[in-house]
């Protein structure tokens, strides 16, 4: 059975656990009503399991052509037409502002589309999902005349982004690039260098692209702060918007890669390009975080929808494949022998696939509700608390869902059994393409070290503080009996986590080595209370509704997969706790020769 779309959980946490309508006084949420919200969830689910689903296996199979001659890239059959229903739809376009184009609903609901959209077809949903994190760095540095120019048209679709951070000698230490941007006399720049794997760098889809340069410009100091960024469209706009003159860069090659065949990878040259300034000289680095900011959150999004896809491949697969008896006596007795699903050890890889997904998702819908409020609040009490919240959590989403995603699709391969090591089923696929997750928008390691390093620091601590606080408040709130072990969880998870950071403060400073060799783990104990606080939220929801004589199975189910988290991936906590304070010593005894 093919992927199909969530849209049940989705519903249960907009309108249950996060309760988007409590939010109604803030700018577009009075419109996200449960019945609108369902309607469009419901359409959404039709795109993306009708339209996108089918080119899956197709991107995968076909992959993108370049042609040297010209330069362009051709996707794979049906992606044009796709990218076409997308754009006419609007799907790109639910969380913008109305002044670009927009539906001005809440970030939360684009969420959901982008989960399904990258469930269903990864490689395709990334070309949007670029564009966007363009748009958000020409929204908040750009000029009135570039935000008028490039704004409406990239929001809608009607012409992509990509961005331009990597070249052949620097990948996560962006202090070493090399391309240079000397500026002409009529205040433009001119852009000379080469950038690798840039996504969605040259495609068929728009009729320009807009790229997003990160250069140096004469003079300017070595290192990260020398950086700027530039705006480098494809074909250069005429006053009235139409795209013009061809500018001065193509795409080279595209690059051979593992998965996500159907997504362009492209080396991009710059020989001469023009650019225009976006924001500040030498501020191109801040300017690029508020873009890989937003990417990230979004590459938390591919982690967890790939992890959904192969789960549900999984558990397809499981209930049909027959192969021996069930420990306790035959549960098929009419067949030549039980489905898979039968054995504990395919029920232990589906149980742990299905907790991290509810609650990693529960996490991230919860860390983009904040996302929005501090987007549209005018409190500004409440903006900076939840800003604390988004800067504190990205890091944590992006390297645990990416994480567990592989690993969620890893273990939904070894439920098919070799079936899903062969092309006939999807299994393979996800595996591919989830695995780069971990990798790009700053890799998982790097995640850490920024949550250790930064988004903890920050402010004297003040997100981890608060974060605590509320566990501690959820905590102290009075529970129905049945919730007991899950508010024993948020307190056994808070107090792991209140240790660990006191271990960080006491002996991170006091050698940096004691943080870089802790912060994966650091990272986990955080995210394992994130998931600890979302299932007893989510259990406290649905017991809710069982008390008040709810019998749709829907809501035990979630009880049962909440017991599973606490008592098969909560006790995780406790190894990650005593790795964060071995330090750096068993880490880094070993001299580097002797690796
Ligand atoms: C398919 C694909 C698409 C991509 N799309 C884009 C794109 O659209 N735009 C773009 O600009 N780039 C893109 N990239 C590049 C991507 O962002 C980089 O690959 C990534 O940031 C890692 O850089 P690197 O590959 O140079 O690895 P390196 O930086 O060489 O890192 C290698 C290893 O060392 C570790 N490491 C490095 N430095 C440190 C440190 N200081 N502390 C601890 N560990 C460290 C890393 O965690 C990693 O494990 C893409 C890459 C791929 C493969």
């Amino acid at each position: 059975m093919a992927y199909k779309a969530p849209v049940k959980e989705h519903l249960f946490l907009l309108n249950e656990v996060l309760n988007l309508q409590s939010y109604s006084s803030l700018p577009g949420f009075a419109d996200a009503t449960p019945d609108l919200t369902g309607q469009l969830l419901e359409e959404a689910a039709r795109f993306c399991e009708g339209v996108l689903e089918p080119l899956n296996a197709v991107g995968d199979r076909e992959g993108c052509k370049h042609d040297p001659a010209t330069a362009a890239v051709k996707t794979p059959t049906g992606f044009v037409d796709a990218y076409r229903t997308m754009v006419e739809s609007g799907w790109s376009a639910l969380a913008v502002d109305p002044q670009w184009g927009g539906q001005g609903l809440p970030g939360v609901l684009s969420l959901a589309f982008n989960e399904m959209a990258s469930s269903a077809n990864m490689a395709f949903a990334m070309y949007p999902g670029l564009t966007h994190g363009a748009f958000s760095a020409i929204k908040y540095a750009g000029d009135d005349a570039q935000k008028a120019m490039y704004l409406a048209k990239m929001a809608t679709g009607e012409w992509a982004g990509a961005m331009n951070l990597t070249e052949p000698q620097c990948g996560t230490d962006l202090g070493l690039i090399r391309t240079k941007a000397t500026k002409d006399p009529d205040g433009t720049w001119k852009i000379t260098g080469e950038k690798i794997w840039i996504s969605g760098g040259e495609q068929d889809f728009t009729p320009n692209i807009v790229h997003l340069v990160l250069a140096r410009t004469e003079g300017a100091p070595a290192g990260t702060r020398g950086l700027s960024l530039f705006i480098t469209p494809k074909f250069i706009p005429g006053a009235d918007g139409t795209p013009g003159e061809r500018n001065g860069f193509k795409c080279v090659g595209l690059e051979e890669k593992m998965g996500i065949h159907g997504n362009s990878t492209c080396f991009m040259s710059y020989e001469g390009a023009t650019g225009y300034l976006l924001g500040e000289e030498t501020k191109g680095l801040r300017l690029m975080f508020v873009m890989m900011n937003e990417a990230r959150l979004g590459v938390a999004v591919q982690g967890l929808a790939q992890a959904e896809a192969a789960y549900q491949a999984a558990a397809d697969f499981a209930r049909d494949r027959l192969q021996g008896r069930a420990l306790t006596g035959p549960q098929n007795p009419e067949g030549p022998a039980d489905p898979i699903v039968v054995h504990p050890d395919v029920r232990r890889m589906l149980m742990d696939s299905k907790a991290v997904i509810e609650g990693g998702r529960a996490l991230l819908f919860w860390t983009i509700l904040h996302q929005d409020i501090e987007l549209v609040s005018t409190d500004e009490a409440e903006r900076q608390k939840a800003d604390d919240v988004v800067q504190l959590m990205t890091p944590v989403v992006k390297s645990f869902l990416t994480d567990r995603g592989f690993k969620v699709c890893s273990d939904a391969m070894q439920v098919h059994g070799g079936s899903g090591y062969t092309t006939h089923f999807p299994a393979a696929q996800y595996l591919r393409d989830s695995r780069i997750a971990m990798i790009y928008e700053g890799t998982n390691g790097v995640q850490a070290l920024d949550l250790v390093g930064r988004k903890l620091p920050a402010n004297g601590g003040r997100a981890m503080v608060a974060f605590l606080a509320e566990l501690d408040a959820f905590a102290a709130e009075p529970a129905d009996e049945a919730l007991a072990p899950f508010v024993e969880g948020v307190k056994t998870a808070k107090s792991q986590l209140q240790e660990a950071t006191l271990w960080l403060m006491q002996n991170g400073l006091a050698n940096p080595d004691n943080a870089g060799a802790s912060s994966h783990d650091y990272l986990n104990i955080l995210a394992l209370a994130g998931l600890a606080y979302m299932w007893a939220r989510m259990a406290k929801t649905a017991q809710g509704r069982i008390a008040s004589g709810e019998a749709d199975p829907f809501y035990a189910n979630k009880l049962i997969t909440g017991r599973y988290f606490l008592e098969r991936i909560l006790p995780e906590g406790a190894a990650h706790l005593a790795k964060v304070k071995t330090g750096a010593g068993p880490v880094m005894a070993l001299a580097a020769e002797a690796f």
